[in-house]
Formats: C-alpha cells, sequence, structure tokens
C-alpha cells in the first residue's frame, strides 16, 4: 500500500466515524513527516457548526503550528476540498492536497493549483459510496447544504468552468 493509499484509508475512517455519528461522511488527516498530527471529519450536522469542514476539523485539532511545520504538512480529504478549506489550505501554505473523489462534488480544486498547490485526485469509490449511504437516507439534509452553496463548491475566479 502506498503512503497515500494508506493516509486516505484514515480519512476514511473518519468519515465513516461522522457517519455513525449521523453526519456528513466527510474525512481527513493532516500528515507531517509521514505521520498523522491530526484527524479531523465534518461536523456540520453533530456541532450544528457552519465551519467545521473535515478538513477545517482537521486543520483546528492540529493546533497553532508553525510555518515551516504548515509547509512540510500534506492534507488528506475523502471529497473534493471547498473555496473555505482550499483558503484554508493556502493561507497556511500547506503545499499538498490528497483527494479520496470529487464526482460527488467538485470542489474549488483549481483554486488550490493556481495557488501552487499540489493536488492528487485517488478517485477512491468508498469514499463515493460512503456519501451514497448518507445521501440515500437523508438527501433532503444534503439537497439543503447544496442549495446554501449554490449547489457547486468550484471557485468561483469565473475562469473555472472551461
Ligand atoms: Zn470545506
Amino acid at each position: 500500500m502506498t503512503d497515500d493509499a494508506y493516509f486516505m484509508n484514515e480519512a476514511i475512517l473518519e468519515a465513516e466515524k461522522s457517519l455513525s455519528e449521523g453526519g456528513l461522511p466527510i474525512g481527513a488527516v493532516l500528515v507531517k513527516d509521514n505521520e498523522i498530527i491530526s484527524r479531523g471529519h465534518n461536523r456540520l450536522i453533530q456541532n450544528d457548526s457552519v465551519i467545521l469542514h473535515a478538513e477545517m476539523d482537521a486543520i483546528e485539532n492540529a493546533g497553532r503550528l508553525d510555518y515551516e511545520d504548515y509547509v512540510e504538512c500534506t492534507l488528506y480529504t475523502t471529497l473534493s476540498p471547498c473555496p473555505m478549506c482550499s483558503g484554508a489550505v493556502i493561507l497556511y501554505n500547506i503545499p499538498r492536497v490528497v483527494i479520496g473523489e470529487n464526482t460527488t462534488l467538485m470542489g474549488a480544486e483549481n483554486l488550490l493549483e493556481c495557488n501552487g498547490v499540489e493536488v492528487v485526485v485517488l478517485d477512491d469509490s468508498r469514499c463515493r459510496d460512503l456519501f451514497l449511504k448518507f445521501t440515500c437516507n437523508n438527501c433532503e439534509i444534503w439537497d439543503k447544504e447544496l442549495k446554501k452553496v449554490g449547489n457547486t463548491t468550484e471557485a468561483k475566479d469565473g475562469n473555472s468552468s472551461d
């Protein structure tokens, strides 16, 4: 198993944890020097939160790192990251993001790449399947979330539709 596959597996465990809590099945881990330094999962439903996406949760749980730490990190997330989470990655100079899948929802991958972040999409069907498990029972919750963000989390830069 490659390192990316191993750490994506850990992010999927976080997504499963969220699903078992009744939350959106999206998980993330932050990795530095080949070690997981923090884990997170989507907590919008569990915490009645508007910002605790899996990636934000993982970045928050790592605490206040130094610049030298962030530039050595890779963020693993089961779903393509939205502009908020991509913004945090860019803000803190995290150089690499590994994504489980981007067919359930395309995030702001262009924004990441435009800012020099390396983006790797594994296209892991387990991430998609977890999402289907959630939406088949909770499609109204997911529809409401999508409506809020205008049915897309792609970067709104006007150049991302090509
Ligand atoms: Zn997000």
